[in-house]
């Protein structure tokens, strides 16, 4: 069999699966067991060796420390964001873990970080697939969540690369589902994706025009899925076990493992067969049994399925359509397999789903599909092109070095995005727009794709100009730059070829950088900004002492103010950004009634967006990168 094949790969929360294009369909490449569904769980067995898949679900219940699953809700997140997840999952971190960096997760007496972890699903995939053609396979498409971020991608990819196996695209979950079923060859379309897993439930709009996927809303619940079917059937088995045999076995996690096994296959006899038996063999020797129709069974869990209703309709709403405007609803996840979520699903938009392929497998065959359009299998090189994206993200330098992202890495094109800025400077009239490629937080770390200057701007107030900054990247990749000042209508701009040149070991070594320098740029950047804002807050303290509103204040006031000042521009050159603020909150707090007492003079003026007397001009320089308005207003 011919080798070099371009793989899709389903990288799942709770399963993951690799599929391939065979002749004109695309088709899961089973394991040796034979099954192709790999469970994303791995192991780290006796003689620490990493075991992967159903081999590696015996560890999460003999030595649950030695085991670790739904390791995709840790991808490319810190410790600041994972607190719910470890409400609700066992996970082990690193006992040395700090705020800001990347996770490290405990297995055994070793560490790894999520994109390592998952780089064993995706080893053991390949692996599959090499076994199955008999030669190596090296590129892959991979798919991820709708809503995933771009630390989330970048993670993903990089677990990729770690694998072993060169990414070439990172495809959304609900676009791969809708290729699966060719619906692109529908051309335009509104299509609903119900994507009800293990442990997530995600709904997405997606508009296709001209055969582009746009996805138009995404909703769902990161925290509700097939694991809260089987809860609340093994809470039943609890309680019965308690009441018939009195036995309490909630804190036996051997007990509880088996009946969690016992549950889901009676979970998924139910969805093709009215009744059935659960059957458990306790660690004792008792034994459980108790008989399930499917009529109680959806009784018992109509209030899990109906928590997919709200976000159904919030997404719906966000798209700005009816139930009736959806053309195409496709379902996606082992658990839209139940026969009374298909009814609801039905309901919610008024259509009959697509059920033809597997949910559980439809994600992986419309990532084969995407990967043989990019391997060229496809002629129809017009929408190799439009489903293109941005290896890297787009944004210009702001005032203190900082890089402002405006079109993040991975957008599909053609993409377009618009940011608003001010100046920095009183009387400042012109801005110098540096247009930046690259992941890292600080301008002089990023690729300088080009420079030019938004002239004569008239002279106001630093913070009154609205200057606009518009990125638009067109279907062959060439980037467009504007800038325009709105108040007065002055405007520049520039057109740049962002990846031309660029090799992809080049891109390859920003993303390793940006990923081996990520804590350091962040603190580095705390810091600038935390000075940027001092100095702002400091030049318009020097402003107001030359207000009247200033000899107004009692001399115990003015006093108290000049102390806090003093420490502000003490604190300020150091590089502890935590007692900058500091400085800055109580200056800003100290400086509220100055503030308030000048508002009806020369800053009510100023709001009012007229321009400055030549006399009223500040000194400093006349030219300089823009700032965030935000920070003005
Ligand atoms: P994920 O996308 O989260 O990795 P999957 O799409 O593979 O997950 O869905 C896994 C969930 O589907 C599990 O909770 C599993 O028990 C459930 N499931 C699989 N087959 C069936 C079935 N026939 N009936 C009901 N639930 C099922
Ligand atoms: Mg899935």
């Amino acid at each position: 069999m011919a080798t070099d094949y371009i793989v899709g790969i389903d990288l799942g929360t709770t399963n993951s699966l690799v599929a391939y294009m065979q002749g004109d369909s695309p088709v899961v490449i089973p394991g040796e067991d034979g099954l192709s569904l790999v469970p994303s769980v791995v192991a780290l067995d006796e003689k620490n060796q990493i075991i992967v898949g159903n081999a590696a679900r015996k560890y999460l219940i003999e030595t649950p420390e030695r085991a670790v699953y739904s390791v995709k809700r840790l991808m490319g997140r810190g410790v600041e964001d994972i607190q719910q997840e470890l409400k609700f999952f066992p996970f082990r971190l690193a006992d040395d873990m700090q705020a800001g960096e990347v996770l490290r997760i405990k297995v055994g007496d070793r560490t790894y970080t999520p994109p390592e972890i998952s780089a064993h699903i995706l080893r053991q995939l390949k692996r599959n697939a090499e076994r199955f053609f008999g030669g190596p396979v090296t590129r892959a498409v991979v798919t991820v969540p709708a809503y995933f971020n771009d630390a989330q991608r970048q993670a993903t990819k990089d677990a990729g690369r770690i694998a072993g196996l060169d990414v070439l695209r990172l495809v959304n979950e609900p676009t791969a589902a809708s290729l699966a079923y060719g619906l692109d060859k529908k051309k335009n379309g509104i299509i609903a994706v119900y994507d009800l897993g293990g442990g997530t439930f995600d709904i997405s709009i997606l508009k296709l025009h001209d055969g582009i996927f746009e996805v138009i809303a995404t909703n769902g619940d990161t925290h509700l899925g097939g694991d809260d079917i089987d809860n609340l059937l093994i809470m039943i088995a609890l309680d019965d076990i308690q009441g018939d045999l009195k036995l309490d076995v909630r804190r036996n996690g051997e007990a509880v493992a088996r009946i969690r096994k016992a549950v889901i296959e009676a979970k998924i006899a139910l969805s093709s067969q009215p009744f059935t038996k659960l059957d458990v063999e306790l660690p004792g020797g008792q034994r459980y049994q108790r008989e399930i129709t499917r009529e109680a069974f959806e009784e018992l869990i109509a209030p899990v399925i109906q928590r997919t209703v709200a976000p159904s309709t919030q997404a719906l709403k966000d798209s700005g359509l009816k139930p009736e405007q959806i053309d195409e609803v496709v379902l996606v996840g082992g658990s839209t397999r139940i026969p009374k979520v298909r009814q609801l699903v039905e309901k919610l938009f008024g259509r009959t789903p697509h059920i033809d392929l597997n949910p559980d497998e439809v994600v992986a065959l419309g990532a084969a599909v995407q990967a043989h359009i990019l391997g060229g299998g496809s002629d129809i090189t017009k929408e190799m092109l439009l489903l293109d994206v941005t290896p890297l993200s787009l944004g210009i330098e702001v005032a203190g070095g900082v890089t402002d992202k405006i079109i993040l890495r991975n957008s599909t094109v053609p993409a377009s995005a618009t940011q608003h800025y001010t100046t920095q400077v009183d009387g400042q009239t012109n801005v110098a727009i540096h247009v930046l490629q690259g992941e890292r937080e600080l301008a002089r770390d990023c690729r300088s794709l080009a420079r030019f200057d938004l002239k004569g701007i008239p002279p106001m107030v630093a913070g009154i100009p609205r200057i606009e900054v518009k990125f638009l990247i067109d279907a062959n990749g060439i980037l467009q730059v504007s800038a325009r000042e709105q108040r007065s209508g002055q405007e520049a701009q520039i057109e740049v070829q962002p990846s031309y040149g660029l090799t992809d070991e080049q891109v390859e070594s920003m993303l390793l950088e940006s990923y081996d320098y990520a804590e350091e740029d962040f603190r580095q950047r705390q810091v600038i900004e935390a000075r940027h804002e001092a100095e702002t807050i400091l030049g318009a303290l020097a402003k107001g002492k030359k207000n009247q509103a200033w000899r107004n204040l009692s001399s115990d006031e003015r006093r108290h103010i000049e102390t806090l000042e003093r420490a502000l521009v003490t604190v300020k050159e150091g590089g502890d950004y935590h007692a900058i603020r500091k400085g800055i909150d109580v200056l800003n707090e100290a400086t509220t009634h100055l503030a308030e007492m000048m508002m009806d003079t020369a800053v009510s003026t100023a709001l009012k967006g007229k321009t400055m007397d030549e006399s009223d001009l500040g000194e400093g320089p006349q030219t300089g990168h823009p700032v965030g308005k935000a920070e003005f207003e």
